[in-house]
């Protein structure tokens, strides 16, 4: 994936502003909105507004100051959604085996109730 962006992924649309967003925060380098099919009472996504495929091509070739802003609003967001002390789960699916869906980084964020165990045991 990484070094094979597409810009016309969804997400890619959206910092382009040709679809909307229910928009939680954005600063020059991020922006992070609800999902659209929220998994859990809070499910927000961080994105960078880099061209990155996941998370792989976005710490490989990623400035600094973005990894920086990406990380530090990860932590914003979730403290400011009121994540933070009842804990949360911050999620990167990545490629085929992780399941990703949309080939621009981002990391999930899911909280508001107790999430029970990470994955089941299917083979
Ligand atoms: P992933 O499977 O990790 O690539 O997750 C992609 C996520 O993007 C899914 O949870 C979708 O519900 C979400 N999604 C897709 N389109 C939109 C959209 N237009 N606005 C907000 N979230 C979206």
């Amino acid at each position: 994936m990484p070094g094979s962006y597409d810009n016309s992924n969804i997400f890619a649309r959206i910092l382009r502003e040709e679809i909307p967003c229910s928009k939680v925060y954005e600063d020059a380098h991020v922006l992070a909105f609800r999902d659209i099919r929220p998994l859990a009472p809070a499910h927000i996504l961080v994105i960078p507004r880099g061209a990155y495929t996941d998370v792989v091509d976005f710490s490989a070739r990623a400035s600094a100051a973005e990894i920086e802003a990406f990380w530090r609003a990860v932590a914003k967001v979730a403290k400011e959604e009121g994540l933070s002390e009842g804990g949360f789960r911050a999620i990167a699916n990545t490629g085929l085996n992780g399941g990703q869906e949309v080939p621009h980084f981002h990391v999930h964020l899911l909280g508001g109730r107790a999430l029970g165990p990470m994955l089941t045991r299917a083979a």
